[in-house]
């Protein structure tokens, strides 16, 4: 069972590689950005207590997302894989992830990470901003939180992987079908 966690920040293309993956191996996609963005939609109490800090491009606390997770994983147990996408992005929700993959007979593959310079980023996020209408996608204040958190709370995540031998980094710069390529190659030696 492929159980991948594709990583990096805001704007690197891990919803696109997401796409691509799902298409080729059938895996099951947990994004907790977009959980929460359906939560913040139908007007949850989850959506409710996550709005404020998806709006300043702050992490919602570890509990309420790795609660969410596990409840999706479990209802999911008959998946193909998962493609875990913007989770985790603590070491905390790293730890917890491994937790809940164990409870449940489980295991990570591995972490792939798209790295791209941030002046790349902020140009595609605000790209991206002209049709996904996301609050946190429209302020050049607010886009520059985000890199900050990824750079402070969540790139050690990255070196989580490192330690436990099951990390890889993929240049994501270049055509979409190219790093789909790199990243495929990676997926394969799982
Ligand atoms: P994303 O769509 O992955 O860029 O996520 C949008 C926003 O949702 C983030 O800026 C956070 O506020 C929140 N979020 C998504 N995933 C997580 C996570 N794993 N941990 C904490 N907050 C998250």
């Amino acid at each position: 069972m492929l159980n991948i966690v594709l990583f990096g920040p805001p704007g690197a293309g891990k919803g696109t590689q997401s796409e691509n993956l799902i298409k080729k191996y059938g895996l099951l996609h947990i994004a907790t950005g977009d959980l929460f963005r359906k939560h913040l939609g139908e007007g949850t109490e989850l959506g409710k207590l996550a709005k404020s800090y998806m709006n300043a491009g702050n992490l919602v606390p570890d509990e309420v997302v790795i609660g969410m997770v596990e409840d999706k994983i479990k209802l999911n147990l008959d998946a193909k894989g998962f493609i875990f996408d913007g989770f985790p992005r603590t070491v905390n929700q790293a730890e917890a992830l491994d937790v809940m993959m164990k409870k449940n007979g489980l295991i990570i593959s591995g972490m792939i990470e798209l790295e791209v310079p941030n002046d790349e980023l902020k140009k595609r996020i605000k790209e991206r901003a002209k049709v996904s209408g996301r609050v946190d996608d429209q302020d050049e204040d607010k886009i520059n939180n985000r890199l900050k958190v990824y750079a402070e709370e969540t790139l050690p995540v990255a070196g989580y992987y490192k330690q436990i031998e099951k990390y890889a980094k993929i240049n994501g710069v270049g055509s979409i079908n190219d790093i789909f390529g790199q990243i495929d190659t990676v997926v394969k030696a799982y």
